[in-house]
């Protein structure tokens, strides 16, 4: 998929369409109750139009609910949603045509063909992608002529996706779409995420790698139990964090002298048996403090680096969860 040179079809001028909107999705206070269960609570949230949003959250926070709000294939129990400026209910027929959606577990008819499904898929659409353009450009050929229950995991996922580009959406909602590919197709599935972005697709995508929220996303936006506990961008949301020092020595050091060299609110500790992290704000007088208190020790410090925070702690600080599956 990486080789595919870019073709016809992907630029701007072909893709064609880059409506000017401040904002793709407005959600305002969405509930949304599975019989005793709130998955929603009253969730407000905007989604700026051609930039790529990342949806986080732990297991059950309610991401694939908010989503498939969004699409229209739920109805919420209390507030207000639009996408595109309609509403995915009652206005679905005119929405439908203008969003791409990528099902989580395929939801593709499994008898049936890669090539067969995307000619089928196409002719819904006034304006549909050429299916062969989407093969080539997803790395399909070898995969025309299999049923689709036969397809390898990557391959259904790229067969997803492409099920998703078919009607030249202007928002893309990607529910995982990386979750199963080895790693030359999700990056190829990345660099495919950022040109539709550059043609001005809206891009929505869940995932449960912090990686690709990182490589990709203008803005995160992270939900816990049904609720929005943090939106910004990558830089905003680890910003103006602590940042520390790590080294590698021996184990087993005695720190006690070191910590007593550090400025109040700057913590060491042997993190794991011989790697030293020294937490609160590294200055240049934290990393002299360190090196002086080596050198007098007769310790030498290996990899010494200065660390910021990353998304996956602000992750973890803010649900006191892992993202994984
Ligand atoms: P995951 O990361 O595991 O996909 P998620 O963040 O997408 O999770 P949702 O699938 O939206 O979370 O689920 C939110 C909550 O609603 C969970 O507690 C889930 O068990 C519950 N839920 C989701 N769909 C249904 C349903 N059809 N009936 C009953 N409960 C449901």
């Amino acid at each position: 998929m990486l080789e595919q040179p870019r073709t016809e079809g992907w630029t701007r001028s072909t893709w064609g369409r880059v409506a000017a909107m401040a904002a793709a999705i407005e959600v305002v206070g969405l509930v949304k109750r599975y019989g005793s269960r709130t998955a929603l609570h009253g969730l407000t949230l905007g989604v700026e139009a051609g930039a790529i949003t990342a949806i986080l959250g732990p297991n059950g926070a309610g991401k694939t609910t908010l989503i498939e709000t969004c699409e229209g294939f739920r109805r919420q129990d209390a507030g207000t949603v639009r996408v595109l400026g309609l509403d995915p209910h009652r206005q679905a027929r005119q929405l439908k045509p203008r969003i791409g959606v990528m099902l989580q577990q395929g939801g593709m008819y499994p008898a049936a063909r890669p090539r067969e499904l995307l000619n089928l898929l196409a002719s819904f659409y006034a304006r549909p992608l050429p299916p062969e353009l989407l093969i080539r450009r997803l790395g399909l050929e070898e995969a025309t002529r299999t049923p689709v229950r036969r397809l390898s995991g990557g391959q259904q996922q790229r067969l997803a996706l492409a099920a998703a580009l078919i009607g030249r959406p202007e928002l893309l909602f990607l529910d995982e779409p990386t979750t199963g590919l080895d790693p030359q197709a999700r990056q190829g599935t990345w660099e495919l995420i950022q040109e539709l972005r550059r043609d001005g697709v809206t891009v929505v995508l869940t995932t449960h790698y912090m990686e690709e929220a990182e490589r990709l996303a203008d803005t995160v936006v992270i939900v816990d139990h049904g609720r929005l506990v943090a939106q910004g961008s990558p830089q905003q949301l680890v910003g103006g964090a602590p940042t520390s020092l790590e080294f590698q020595a021996r184990p087993g050091l005695e720190l006690t002298g070191l910590q007593g060299r550090l400025p109040d609110g700057v913590l060491v500790r042997e993190a794991s048996a011989g790697r030293y992290r020294v937490e609160g704000t590294a200055t240049p007088e934290v990393m002299a403090a360190v090196a002086g208190w080596c050198a007098e020790q007769g310790v030498l410090a290996g990899e010494m680096r200065v660390t910021g925070r990353s998304l996956e702690d602000v992750f973890l600080e803010l649900t006191g969860r892992g993202l994984s599956r």
